[in-house]
């Protein structure tokens, strides 16, 4: 029974700690969803700004370039004019600080004015990418080339260009911007984006204009073959993906943004590591407390159900105790009935069965008789062979006593002292007598010596009463007087005897 209970507490602990796994699991696994979103939109959010940001720059570099090409082109290459033009070009310089330089070359490369004229190296640009580009496309549109080192100063640069014509509309030279890739960084650098975040401006056709954080040897990397470019940007301008970084084998989650002026793509990046790092020590630290919990649980309960095992040990235990004890008490009551000496009764149960055996004779309308059987000359036994030969000699009486009148519900009882008493129920006097004849046959039988009495061995007197159990029913104690006083008249007689009451009922 208490087995089956700790079962069932047992199997419940389990179950609850089954459910309390599952919902701690989708707990983590909702709150890494909502950081992973979180992630995106913040991402996204970086994204539009930067994109704002770099279209920004390159528009204003755009107007300036736009203006110088138009001054140009109307007053023509000639030498004062471009002198002129300078200075114009010096007085704007201020108001866009990404500048690196501002350079007019002519139809075959060779630069007309700078805004700084210290070139290191060869002062022609007919090699350059962009005048290659303008030379061959009569487009008056700017067109942002792939970043390249700086002739000026070897920083890196982005540059924005645009074709001159003459006035028949012939190829005349180009007018070239080139902003710092530097000023780019120092913007990207401000934003957090984590230890291992990455920003990134790409061109249109897939070719890494600047990315923070900076290394010379992705700048100018081409990347048109990246998901970003065979896949994402197919389908959207923007959005967001996950994605293994080529550069640096990191996993990181970024936004793209695709410039709808310029066509260049604005990326932001960070570590999906980094970007959950807090979700996980949440976790772990919900984990840990919520595991430290079950412990105590568990603990608890253990010992719980230690404590129950225990009582219900100790239960055990005392009901064993209690059966051990019962079966003493009814050896106990056993004993309070019986007469330690001769075993037979004693006065107690022959008190007690003596109207029992009475309201039975009347239920049955039998007569009842009673014995009382005494030892003749017992004092002289007794001191003439002392009280232990006495009490062996009582023992034999009683036995032999007993051994006549068995069967039948006849109960013998120590009455006291050297004295007996025999209920004999469902007997009338004349079957009493009987019993009584033979019982004093049997103890001669037992020829006990006892050279002071004058008939030399053991002998007793017994005095008998008898009446119907209706009669006596109340009278119990009469039919003992009148027993006794039988008995007196039978030692009377001489002894050795037996006498019955002529007291009727
Ligand atoms: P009578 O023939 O008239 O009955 O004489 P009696 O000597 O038997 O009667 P009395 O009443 O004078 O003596 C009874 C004696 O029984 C006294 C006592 O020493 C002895 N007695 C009573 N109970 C016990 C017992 O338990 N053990 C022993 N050894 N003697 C007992
Ligand atoms: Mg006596
Ligand atoms: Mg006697």
């Amino acid at each position: 029974m208490m087995k089956k209970q700790i079962f069932i507490g047992l199997t419940i602990l389990t179950v609850v700690f089954f459910m309390i796994s599952i919902i701690l699991s989708i707990n983590i696994w909702i709150t890494r969803v909502q950081t992973i979103n979180d992630l995106n939109t913040n991402v996204s959010n970086l994204s539009h700004t930067l994109n704002l940001y770099s279209e920004g720059v390159i528009r204003q570099g755009e107007m300036f370039i736009d203006n110088l090409s138009d001054i140009t082109e109307i007053y023509g290459e000639d030498k004062n004019k471009l002198a002129n033009i300078k200075k114009i070009l010096a007085g704007q310089n201020e108001f866009l600080e990404q500048i690196n330089n501002v350079v007019i070359y002519d139809v075959n490369g060779n630069k007309l004015i700078a805004l700084h004229e210290k070139f290191n190296g060869r002062v022609n640009s007919a090699d350059r990418f962009f005048f290659i580009y303008h030379q061959n496309n009569t487009s008056k549109k700017i067109f942002i080339g792939p970043p390249v080192v700086s002739r000026t100063n070897g920083k890196w640069v982005i540059t924005i260009s645009r074709r001159l014509d003459d006035h028949l509309g012939r190829f005349a030279g180009v007018a070239l911007l080139t902003l710092n890739i530097e000023n780019f960084l120092e913007t990207f650098g401000n934003i957090n984006i984590g230890h291992s975040g990455a920003i990134g401006l790409t061109s249109e056709s897939g070719i890494l204009l600047v990315r923070y954080p900076f290394d010379e040897k992705y700048i100018g990397r081409v990347i048109s073959d990246s998901p970003l470019f065979t896949t994402y940007l197919k389908h959207s301008d923007s959005g967001t993906a996950r994605s293994l970084s080529r550069f640096d084998n990191i996993q990181r989650i970024y936004a793209f943004q695709k410039n709808k002026r310029y066509g260049f793509v604005t990326t932001v990046a960070i570590s999906v590591d980094e970007g959950l790092s807090s979700w996980k020590k949440q976790s772990e630290m919900l984990s840990v407390i919520v595991i430290f919990l079950m412990g105590g649980v568990i603990t608890s309960a253990y010992f719980i159900l230690r404590d129950i095992h225990r009582r219900v040990y100790s239960n055990r235990e005392l009901s064993k105790t209690t059966a051990s004890l019962m079966t003493a008490n009814k050896k106990l009551t056993a004993m309070a009935a019986e007469d330690s000496l001769t075993g037979l009764a004693n006065r107690r149960k022959f008190d007690e069965v003596l109207p029992r055996e009475v309201l039975q004779c009347v239920v049955n309308n039998h007569s009842i008789s009673l014995m009382l059987i005494d030892i003749d000359y017992f004092k002289t036994y007794n001191d003439n062979y002392g009280h232990l030969a006495g009490d062996d000699c009582l023992r034999q009486v009683a036995t032999s006593i007993k051994k006549t009148v068995k069967g039948g519900s006849a109960l013998v009882a120590r009455y006291g002292g050297e004295e007996f008493v025999v209920i004999l129920p469902a007997t009338d006097l004349i079957a009493a007598e009987k019993n009584a004849k033979k019982i004093i046959q049997n103890i001669c039988q037992e020829n006990i010596p006892h050279e002071y009495s004058p008939f030399g061995i053991v002998t007793v007197s017994i005095g008998i009463a008898s009446g119907p159990g209706l009669a006596v029913k109340g009278k119990e104690k009469m039919l003992i007087e009148y027993a006794d006083d039988a008995l007196y008249h039978a030692k009377y007689a001489g002894r050795n005897g037996f006498i019955s009451s002529t007291h009727l009922f």
